[in-house]
């Protein structure tokens, strides 16, 4: 793909001005590096405009010369999504500077907000509202807002409140070309065709930039109540969930499995941290019901269903958080997990899903698979049984430095995506494809799928300026080296 002139160059500098504008290495280089430390890129300037009128104008600007923009919001991404390739061609777009909250009704439910808008302040004006925005993850004090559309990100309320397709009422983006799609609108009910906004949302910024959207609100949280509890196996925790859904009802919001393995981890490397149970169990539970402020206290509905849960032997042990101290401390160590398993050591991740009643026996079997396959290694499986969303890590035999993940380690991913293609599952169910899952899509994400978004791609993005070398699967060249990749068993 061609390098920006220098006449575009200036072009831009001139539309920009010197804040959302820059070429020095100091401004550029701290967004070139993925938040994983995993790919690094070149880029021949960081835009950073602070209107969609701007953003339209670079987009344009960029069309004419066909010069590839790669769309950065919190740079949170798990798959290399916001990192620009090696070539230096590409032009590095933060939408971070469009960081207004243009709406907020409280009535209506709805919040608009500017693509760069952080998550957690996001959080905090819609409480401020009496509302609350249902959708939290790790990354929330820099995620914007345009990345989670983008992502279509999930989170640890899935459960009860959706992903991002469900929470946006609308997206407002410039197009590939430079025009300007405006589908804010509140509309309840519009069957005018093809839905650009879902389309664009989960597109990782490869079919235009998102510049603002318009989220839904619940009402704030009146109680919570935050509970762990101790299970034999991982049917059993589905079990206990079904039985939770059935006594408690919707409120239950946060359903998050975790292996003794990860706790121990967490236990080990993060201070400050310990065990809510006595005994070591094979498997936990964290527990989250919420509700609205004035209705039936979520603590007794949950105590009572804990109990029943205990009499039938679903569960082994339970306790519920006295405090919100108490609560946030077992979060913590959900929260924790992914902090402990790097501190210990290098570990292949893999963000899968497959249906939710499948989930405990494959738990069980894949981590056999791989363990016997791969002598040293350690499955380190968690996170949202619910959705059927587990993080299947796989952690290399001790002592492995990160040279194995390019040796063994891939061929432990591709063996994870081979058992969860075979049970019918999805190898992104979060994160995205990136640049890192790009080869594993080519290789397993069937050819009607892909040759849909392919055209898709190019009836939007026929120059392929959009975020290139990420979801899209190019065409097969026998000669190329994701094809080489993509073949490997
Ligand atoms: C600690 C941690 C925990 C996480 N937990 C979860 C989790 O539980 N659930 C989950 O789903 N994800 C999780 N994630 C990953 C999640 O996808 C990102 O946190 C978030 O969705 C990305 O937001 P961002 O602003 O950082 O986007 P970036 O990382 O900057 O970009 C992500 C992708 O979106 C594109 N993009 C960004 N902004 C725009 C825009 N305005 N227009 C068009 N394209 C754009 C980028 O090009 C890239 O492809 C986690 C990440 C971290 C670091």
């Amino acid at each position: 793909m061609p390098s920006p002139s220098s006449a575009l160059l200036e072009r831009l500098a001139a539309l920009l001005g010197p804040k959302g504008f820059a070429r020095e290495a100091t401004a550029v280089e701290p967004w070139l590096t993925d938040w994983r430390g995993r790919f690094h890129g070149k880029a021949a300037a960081l835009l950073s405009p602070s209107t969609r009128e701007d953003v339209a104008a670079i987009v344009g600007l960029c069309a004419a010369e066909a010069v590839p923009l790669v769309p950065q919001g919190g740079n949170t991404s798990m798959v290399g999504g916001a990192t620009p390739d090696g070539s230096g061609e590409a032009l590095l777009l933060s939408l971070r500077r469009m960081n207004r909250i243009r709406s907020l009704d409280p009535a209506a439910g709805l919040a608009t907000c500017e693509a760069g808008v952080i998550l957690a302040h996001l959080h905090e004006a819609a409480l401020a509202a009496g509302r609350r925005f249902p959708l939290t993850l790790g990354a929330r004090g820099s995620a914007t807002v345009g990345g989670l559309v983008s992502t279509n990100a999930g989170g640890t309320q899935v459960l009860r409140f959706g992903t991002m397709r469900r929470l946006v009422q609308g997206v407002e983006a410039v197009l590939p070309d430079g025009s300007l799609f405006e589908g804010l609108s509140p509309l309840k009910k519009d069957n005018r065709g093809y839905d650009l906004t879902q389309l664009l949302i989960g597109a990782e910024g490869t079919l235009g930039i998102v510049t603002a959207a318009s989220l839904r609100l619940v009402p704030a949280v009146g109680e919570r109540a935050v509970a762990w509890a101790g299970v034999e196996t991982p049917q059993a925790a589905l079990k206990l969930l079904r039985h939770l859904e059935t006594v408690v009802g919707d409120s239950i919001e946060g359903f998050e499995l975790v292996p003794a393995s990860a706790l121990d981890l967490v236990l080990e490397h993060v201070p400050g941290t310990r065990a809510p149970l006595a005994g070591r169990h094979p498997w936990n539970a964290l527990i989250e019901a919420a509700v609205p402020m004035a209705v039936a206290s979520p603590e007794k509905a949950l105590y009572s269903a804990l109990g029943s849960a205990l009499e039938i032997g679903l569960v082994t042990d339970a306790t519920i958080a006295a405090s919100d101290a108490q609560a946030e401390a077992m979060w913590r160590l959900r929260d924790s997990i992914s902090e402990a398993e790097k501190k210990d050591g290098i570990a292949a991740k893999h963000d899968i899903s497959v249906p939710v009643a499948d989930m405990p026996a494959f738990l069980v079997e894949a981590a056999e698979a791989v363990e016997a396959r791969f002598p040293g290694v350690r499955v380190n499986a968690f996170g949202h049984l619910g959705d059927g969303n587990i993080h299947f890590n796989v952690r290399a035999p001790r002592s492995s430095g990160p040279a194995w993940l390019e040796g063994e380690g891939e061929a432990v991913t591709a063996l994870v995506h081979d058992l969860v293609t075979a049970a019918g599952g999805s190898i992104s169910a979060e994160h995205g494809i990136g640049q890192m899952k790009l080869a594993e899509f080519a290789r397993l994400g069937g050819a009607t799928r892909i040759a849909a978004i392919r055209a898709i791609k190019q009836a939007l993005d026929p120059a392929g300026i959009m975020n290139p070398g990420k979801l899209v699967p190019p065409v097969e060249d026998p000669h190329d080296g994701l094809a080489e990749r993509a073949r490997r068993p």
